[in-house]
């Protein structure tokens, strides 16, 4: 029994906290239909919230920055699962929970605790 049953903790104050690597079991990620992004699952380490977060691949010549731009909403289901290791592994990821967590501040980029990690490969 490995895996302790966790739920979303509300109460959790917000905090910007980066928990380094974590383990990614409970993590995934799936390609969208267009194959152009690539979309990252999962729940937070620290408040235990389910997040997802959208990476775009950019397209060389096409004017996008880096490889990756991060997408804000939420899609739907995927056509087809294509592994890729970039975003999962190669990213930062921030809980977007979506959950008002206390003392979260008026302005931030991501809806959630707070929380930064990376998944240890
Ligand atoms: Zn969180
Ligand atoms: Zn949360």
């Amino acid at each position: 029994m490995s895996n302790t049953p966790t739920t979303h903790d509300h109460h959790l104050p917000y905090a910007e906290d980066d928990l380094g690597e974590v383990d990614g079991a409970s993590f995934s990620q799936s390609a969208a239909p267009d194959g152009r992004s690539v979309r990252v699952t999962g729940t937070c380490p620290r408040c235990h919230g389910s997040t997802g977060t959208e990476f775009r691949r950019g397209n060389p010549g096409t004017g996008t920055k880096g490889l990756f731009d991060r997408l804000s909403g939420r899609s739907g289901g995927t056509a087809r699962s294509e592994p890729e290791p970039e975003p999962l592994h190669g990213e930062v990821h921030f809980c977007e929970c979506g959950h008002g967590h206390p003392s979260i501040p008026a302005e931030v980029r991501f809806v959630g605790c707070g929380a930064s990690w990376r998944i240890a490969p």
